[in-house]
């Protein structure tokens, strides 16, 4: 099964990816770590796509899915897929069917913009994992400190107010769009409150799974 989550930031699609995949099985696709990994490495792809995140905009639709692409050849892949923030575009989702890959489901995670910059602006994460926390909504059992490893939380880059504004803005203009081709399509489409508890999110998730496959 091929799953896609689709959402403005802060929906809460990394944390809910992670209980999925380990439920399913099924590898983590986010198309955002993969970036954030090119850049900690110091490879040009992580060069030219670092400047492009801090302003909150978008990296080229080429890169992105021949990153992915890449991605999909590995063997881990084969019983399925969480996509988490990708596609991005029409054009991202155009690529995936002209690759012959396709998609079962979609999951919309719906957040209002308020509730995106409190989600955002208190996110932290423990990098060496993707495990992602909330200073208010979901916090580490000690200050600042990662839950099993007790190394140091940090604050993305990108996670500044100014920034999350305008990755607001790019998702309204140009992933938003995904919504309709999605719902035009074939592929199951299930809208979520993102706004309920992690707990209710991750049952509406698992309850449309076994919906799908039914
Ligand atoms: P996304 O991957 O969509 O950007 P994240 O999963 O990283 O979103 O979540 C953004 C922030 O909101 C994180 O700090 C996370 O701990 C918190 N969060 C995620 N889901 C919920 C929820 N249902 N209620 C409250 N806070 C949440
Ligand atoms: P969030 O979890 O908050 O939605 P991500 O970690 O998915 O954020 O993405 C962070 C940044 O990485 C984006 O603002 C964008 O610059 C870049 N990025 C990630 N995925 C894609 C994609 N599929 N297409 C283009 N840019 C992407």
């Amino acid at each position: 099964m091929r799953i896609i989550f689709l959402g403005p930031p802060g929906a809460g699609k990394g944390t809910q990816a992670q209980f999925i995949c380990q439920d399913r099985k099924i590898p983590q696709i986010s198309t955002g770590d993969m970036l954030r990994s090119a850049i900690t490495e110091g490879t040009k792809l992580g060069l030219e796509a670092k400047k492009i995140m801090e302003r909150g905009d978008l990296v080229s639709d080429d890169v992105i899915l021949g990153l992915v692409r890449e991605r999909l050849r590995q063997p881990d892949c084969e019983p399925g897929c969480l996509f988490d923030g990708f596609p991005r575009t029409v054009g991202q989702a155009d690529g995936l069917n002209e690759a012959n890959i396709a998609v079962d489901v979609v999951f919309e995670l719906q957040l209002s913009d308020e509730l995106i910059v409190r989600r955002i602006s208190g996110r932290r994460v423990h990098e060496p994992s993707g495990r992602i926390y909330h200073i208010e909504f979901n916090p580490p059992k000690v200050d600042s400190l990662d839950d099993v490893t007790w190394q140091p939380l940090v604050q993305r880059h990108d996670d500044s107010e100014a920034v999350v504004r305008a990755r607001v803005e790019v998702y309204r203009e140009q992933t938003a769009p995904l919504i309709d081709y999605y719902k035009n399509s074939s592929v199951k489409y299930f809208e979520i409150d993102g706004d309920a508890t992690v707990e209710e999110i991750r049952t509406s998730i698992r309850e449309g799974l076994v919906s799908t496959e039914a």
